[in-house]
């Protein structure tokens, strides 16, 4: 729970964090952190997680209910 809160805090201040386990169809689980962010700046992608002994991993963020946002510049009020 303390590194999810880490990770949540990469993109801004984490308020809930929840497990998803799809009941069928889909076998991949996730957890959704709920965070707090200031529009007003880019959105972090993601973040390269450090493995031992071997490259590091990028970790992608997944935005949801977002209105409109630009991926060319990574801010909300215009697409
Ligand atoms: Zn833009």
């Amino acid at each position: 729970m303390e590194n999810l809160l880490k990770i949540g805090r990469m993109a801004g201040f984490a308020l809930e964090i929840d497990f998803i386990v799809p009941s069928e169809g889909v076998w991949r689980r996730y957890i959704q952190v709920k965070v707090e962010v200031d529009v007003n700046c880019p959105f972090v992608p993601g973040f390269p997680l450090e493995r031992d002994h071997l490259p590091d991993l990028w970790i992608h963020f997944k935005y949801e209910k977002l209105g409109n946002f630009c991926f060319g510049c990574d801010l909300l009020g215009h697409d």
